[in-house]
């Protein structure tokens, strides 16, 4: 039996703390890490651009030996001809069926590495996953952990293995991506954790929900893609308990889609609501033209940085399906479109969270926009970041412009509110 293996990377594109790759290089003479571009699984320019930046730094930090292929993952594995296929164990409905595939072909060992808490390790007596985050967070705060892994550098492929050019994504068929995205990458984003660890972790607390402070982590792209490995994070964090919650929060949802694959398409726990069909309100909603300014700041920093603070995913969502009665599936869908840290699991679980279809235990809470505008930016500084037309304002109008009535409205450039507060 051929000693080559192939390492399948997907969304563990790192050498740090890698229980797959370190496995193969440590069983393995030839060892093949391959990542495949499959175009069912492509997504939008935002996601892509980060990919292709991420692919190449790790191809350089693996020594140039990242094989890079356009297809199918089945066959292009089954063209390099491995004794065995090495991966990190994807629980999604698709992550599945591709391994079911791959053991056609060769063994495969399937690894942790996605998750901190891998789904269905944990599980409530009579259940086979958490509906509910609170009894989660303690079980999974008492569950046992791995060691983390030494980092893998500089491999060499096997003879005759050619590693591939790296397409652009004009090439892939995309457009161009939002300008202020975050850089991809694992040297990336070691570079953000550190820089975090360093001067926000302590302050994160206080200032998470500052929607104009830099007070998160900004690590979802990197952890979305495995740019930086979720169990490192959360050692190196470890005592930081509001934000170790929050990653927390990241593997309740992994569990939540792998319990219910339909997570992104049927309501996790259907309500009966007749959704509003208004395309007027939801593409004024899209373009950060609600007349509402703490959510058109929201709106528009997604579209020009392709992340959005989450006390404003939370107020801008809320807002989508509580005051205009939209169903969160076209929510979801926009959100999927330009998010970089766009991930099936917790964008549908959040999206359902905050609709009250989902894992909320009260389903009928709406976030009041003003009154969050007020809470989280009291100076109005993150409006006048993201809504220009409003940056003469002072912080008493800034969140209320339609107080000044419509003809300063109209003069202003910003559109009167789509609904009553
Ligand atoms: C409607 C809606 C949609 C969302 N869609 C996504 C998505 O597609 N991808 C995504 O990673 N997060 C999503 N979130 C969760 C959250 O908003 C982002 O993870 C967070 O804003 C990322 O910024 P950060 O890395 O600075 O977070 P930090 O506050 O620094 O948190 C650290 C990490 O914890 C995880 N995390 C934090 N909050 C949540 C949460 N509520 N659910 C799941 N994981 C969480 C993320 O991996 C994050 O990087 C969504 C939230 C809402 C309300």
């Amino acid at each position: 039996m051929s000693d080559r293996a192939v390492v399948l990377l997907t969304r563990d594109l790192r050498t740090h703390d890698h229980p797959a790759l370190s496995s193969a290089v440590d069983a393995h003479d030839e060892v093949v890490p391959l990542f495949v571009l499959d175009d069912r699984l492509l997504g939008s320019a935002n996601r892509v651009a980060f990919l292709l930046e991420t692919l190449a730094d790790l191809r350089e930090r693996l020594g140039g030996a990242l094989v890079v292929r356009r297809g199918r993952a089945e066959e292009v594995v089954a063209s390099l001809r491995p004794g065995a296929v090495y991966v990190s164990g994807d629980t999604g409905p698709f992550g599945l069926r591709r391994e079911q595939a791959l053991r056609a072909i060769a063994r495969v060992r399937a690894f942790p590495g996605t998750a901190i808490v891998e789904p269905g390790a944990v599980t409530p007596a009579g259940g086979d996953h958490y509906r509910v985050f609170t009894p989660y967070w303690h079980a999974w705060s008492g569950a046992e952990r791995r060691a983390l892994e030494t980092p893998v550098r500089d491999l060499e492929l096997p003879d005759g293995i050619d590693a591939g050019r790296l397409p652009t994504l004009a090439e892939l068929g995309l457009g161009e991506p939002s300008p202020g995205r975050p850089r991809g990458g694992e040297t990336e984003g070691r570079r953000v954790l550190a820089g975090f660890l360093e001067n926000g972790l302590e302050r994160y607390k206080n200032s998470r929900d500052v929607l104009a402070a830099e007070g998160t982590s900004g690590l979802s792209p990197y952890l979305r893609f495995g740019c930086v490995s979720p169990l490192e994070v959360a050692v190196a964090a470890a005592g930081g308990e509001d934000f170790v919650r929050q990653l927390c929060w990241r593997d309740f949802c992994l569990q939540l889609r792998a319990a219910f694959p339909r997570l992104t398409s049927d309501d996790y726990r259907p309500r009966a609501r007749a959704w509003r069909v208004d395309d007027d309100a939801f593409d004024a909603w899209r373009s950060g033209l609600t007349g509402i300014p703490v959510v058109d700041a929201g709106m528009r920093q997604l579209r020009r940085e392709g992340w959005m603070h989450n006390r404003a995913r939370l107020l801008t969502a809320s807002f989508l399906v509580k005051r205009l009665g939209i169903d969160w599936r076209l929510g979801f869908a926009h959100f999927d479109e330009l998010l970089v840290d766009g991930d099936p699991a917790s964008n549908a679980a959040n999206w359902q969270w905050v609709a009250g279809t989902g894992t909320d235990p009260r389903p009928n809470r709406v976030f009041n926009p003003i009154r969050q505008a007020r809470r989280f930016d009291p100076e109005g500084a993150y409006v006048r970041r993201f809504v220009p037309e409003l940056h003469e304002l002072d912080p008493r109008d800034v969140h209320e412009p339609w107080r000044l009535g419509r003809t300063a409205l109209a003069e202003l450039g910003y559109p009167p509110p789509l609904v009553e507060l």
